[in-house]
């Protein structure tokens, strides 16, 4: 539909996933029958254990995910927040999914951000670039 990787795009997440490549399998928490969970290690040093949960196909964003990936990616971005509670005791937990350029979508690979969040952790004045 839209799309905005470069024509040669080699996509990090596939390659994590289909070819090994990367810092994979270390990186991943969780794989389930179409989706995967990997540590976050890049944002938000202020919310350690972040992870991204990812469709194991690739899908650039979410004018592109399949309505039936729905319930999967929940059920991963679910559990993820428990174990993020169970884990670390933290006091919420938040997730984030960014589309395009102006959405701050970097990785042309649809994914969530699930992390973390304390009291006070000043989420918006302490994220990495
Ligand atoms: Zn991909």
């Amino acid at each position: 539909m839209i799309s905005h990787a470069p024509a040669d795009y080699r996509c990090p997440f596939c390659r994590n996933l289909n070819e090994g490549k990367g810092d994979w399998p270390l990186e991943i928490v969780h794989l389930y029958d179409e989706v995967a969970v990997k540590l976050n290690i890049k944002w938000w040093r202020n919310n350690p254990g972040a992870v991204l949960v990812v469709p194991r196909a690739h899908y650039e964003n979410v004018y592109d995910l399949p309505i039936e990936l729905g319930t999967p990616m929940q059920e991963a971005i679910r559990d993820a927040a428990v174990a993020m509670k169970q884990a670390f005791d933290c006091d919420g937990v938040s997730q984030r999914q960014h589309n395009e350029p102006a959405g701050h979508q970097d990785v042309w690979h649809y994914h969530v951000h699930v992390f973390p969040r304390f009291e006070g952790d000043h989420l918006y004045q302490s994220r990495d670039t």
